[in-house]
Parts: structure tokens; C-alpha cells; sequence
């Protein structure tokens, strides 16, 4: 590194996320999300960089028996990915035992969607999308022919499971926040939830979406996903009480934005159309 070249802090993003692929492949998870987090605190450490931002997720609550979800429930996982997520997490608090100096946030992200509001940035999974939101904007653009439901027999409004759905703008925010608490003089290692401490239906998210849109949504429902918790919303009050940030934007603003994304670029990034 050039001596004119100095880091403040880091904020690592990076990391693999699909829960069936980590079954299946846990020595890719491992190798990537522990070993690559490894890597770069030791690069950090041997360049005096000890401040650090690191997105965790709500994976780590597992089944809560109660909600909303403190930072202090007890943690689980549940499939290597999440893992992943938990060793890291145990491992920036064994550094920061070492060595005081460090600074850690710790983001247990909920569920991130819709776009930047410019409609140029969204997200563009590669294959089957995973998660609710990446496929219903698939549905609605043609890619694909309906959603599936995964389990209408919960104990919820309507028997779709519950997620906390938070706008990346937020979840981005939530960081500059984050940045700014490590200026502090205290920080130890922290951790945080980002969410917004309400709780959407599967169906709900799908009507406010097909409103958003005007696309119909056609549904097909099946049976629970193995792993699938039944309702995870977040506790906001250590984030909002301490980082001073609270989210902002409605699930309507969520689907308004990622229906942008979606309409002005139905294939995401890829111009040729081909990757199906
Ligand atoms: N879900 C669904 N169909 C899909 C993808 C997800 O019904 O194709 C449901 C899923 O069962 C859960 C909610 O949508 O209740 C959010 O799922 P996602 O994978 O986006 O987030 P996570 O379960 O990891 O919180």
C-alpha cells in the first residue's frame, strides 16, 4: 500500500448469501465468507486499520419465540451460510478482547429490498432468485410465470410468513451512521439491527407490489421451505437510541423503487438478454 493511501475504516460487504447453496457447498461458504474476513482483519491490523463495519444478518436470531428481535437474543444458525455470518461475529468480538483498539459495528441486516430511486441500481441475482423480492419483479417483468408461495399456514395475518423489509437507501444509511458512531471514543464492539420494526405479510408485500406496478402477480402456493422462521421483524430502538438513524422509507416506497429498477431494466445488467 502507498504511504499516501490511508484507511480510515472498513466497511465489509462482500460475501456469499444463498442459504440452499450453503447445504450444499460449505466449504465454498466457509472458505470465502470466513476465510476471506480473516484475510482482510489481518491486512487491516498489520496497516493500523482497526475500525470496521461488518453486515451481519437477522439469520442469526434463527426461530425467534418472540418479536421484535433484540440485539441481545440468544444467536443461532441454522445452515452454514448463516454460520458464516455467526463465526464472524464471534470473531470480531475475540479481536476486540485482544486488542481494545478495535472499533466493530456489527449490522444485522433484516430483509433489504427495492433499489436506488435513480432506477440505475438494483439487484440482479444470478439464476433462481432466493429471496421473495428478486422473484416477484421477475414475475412481473415476463421472466417468469408465477411466484411460489412458501407456506400458507402460518400463525400470521393471512398465513404467509412475516419479514422485516428495509430499503437499501435505509440499510446504506444505516451505515453512514455507523461510520459515524466509530468516530466515537467508546465503541468497543457493537452490534445493531437494521430494520424497520414492522412486520409484512408475504401477500401484503405482493399487493403492494402488483399497486406499485400494475402487473397481476399470479401466485402458486406451496408448502413451507425447510428452515423458513414464521415471523422475524426487528427491534430499532438500540439502533435508533444510539446511532441516531431510524428508517424512513414505506413498503409502498420499497415497491415503487424497485419496480423502477425493474421496468427500466427488466434484464438487470445484462443487455444481451440471454441469462435466463
Ligand atoms: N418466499 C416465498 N416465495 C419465494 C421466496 C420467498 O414465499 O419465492 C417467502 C419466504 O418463505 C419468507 C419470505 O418470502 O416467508 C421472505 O423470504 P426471503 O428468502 O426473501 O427472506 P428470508 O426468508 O431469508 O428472511
Amino acid at each position: 500500500m502507498s504511504p499516501n493511501c490511508r484507511f480510515d475504516a472498513v466497511i465489509h460487504f462482500a460475501g456469499l448469501k444463498a442459504v440452499g447453496e450453503s447445504v450444499q457447498k460449505p466449504l465454498l461458504y466457509y472458505n470465502n465468507n470466513l476465510i476471506g474476513t480473516i484475510t482482510l482483519l489481518e491486512v487491516m491490523a498489520a496497516h493500523g486499520c482497526k475500525k470496521l463495519v461488518f453486515s451481519s444478518s437477522a439469520t442469526v436470531y434463527g426461530w425467534p419465540k418472540v418479536v421484535p428481535c433484540t440485539e441481545d437474543f440468544p444467536l443461532v444458525a441454522a445452515n452454514p451460510y448463516g454460520r458464516t455470518k455467526l463465526f464472524i461475529e464471534e470473531i470480531a468480538r475475540d479481536i476486540y478482547r485482544s486488542d481494545s483498539d478495535w472499533k466493530i459495528i456489527l449490522l444485522r441486516y433484516f430483509n433489504p429490498v427495492g433499489a436506488h430511486p435513480s432506477g440505475h441500481i438494483g439487484e440482479d441475482p444470478r439464476g433462481i432468485p432466493n429471496n421473495l423480492m428478486p422473484f416477484v419483479q421477475q414475475v412481473a417483468v415476463g421472466r417468469r410465470q408465477a411466484l411460489t408461495v412458501f407456506g400458507t399456514d402460518y400463525n400470521t395475518k393471512d398465513g404467509t410468513g412475516v419479514r422485516d423489509y428495509i430499503h437499501v437507501v435505509d440499510l446504506a444509511d444505516g451505515h453512514i451512521a455507523a461510520l459515524h458512531k466509530l468516530d466515537e471514543d467508546k465503541i468497543g464492539c457493537e452490534v445493531y439491527n437494521l430494520g424497520t420494526g414492522k412486520g409484512t405479510s408475504v401477500l401484503e408485500m405482493v399487493a403492494a407490489f402488483e399497486s406499485a406496478s400494475g402487473k397481476k402477480i399470479p401466485l402458486v402456493t406451496s408448502g413451507r421451505r425447510p428452515g423458513d422462521a414464521e415471523v422475524v421483524y426487528a427491534s430499532t430502538e438500540k439502533a435508533e437510541r444510539e446511532l441516531n438513524w431510524k428508517a424512513q422509507y414505506s413498503i409502498d416506497d420499497m415497491c415503487r423503487d424497485q419496480w423502477n429498477w425493474a421496468s427500466k431494466n427488466p434484464f438487470g445488467y445484462d443487455t444481451s438478454e440471454s441469462t435466463k
